[in-house]
């Protein structure tokens, strides 16, 4: 195997590492379920996939958290 083709499959390798992560990183999202319903900061009505109604609460959230 030429020092080429070992360069090619590393970067396979990489691409395929990047893109198992970026599954993993998905379904450890769609796995932070809200079964309240309501936004853990303001507490108003989210759907029930979302613990936060939008961004700026889940910021402020976190920010809270520290
Ligand atoms: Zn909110």
């Amino acid at each position: 195997m030429s020092a080429d083709r070992l360069d090619q499959a590393a970067d396979l390798t990489t691409a395929m590492a990047e893109y198992s992560i970026n599954t993993i990183r998905k379904l450890a999202r769609a796995d932070t379920s809200n079964p309240s319903g309501t936004c853990l900061f303001c507490e108003a009505e989210t759907d029930l996939t979302r613990r936060w109604c939008d961004a700026a609460c889940r910021d402020s959230w976190q920010r809270g958290e520290e």
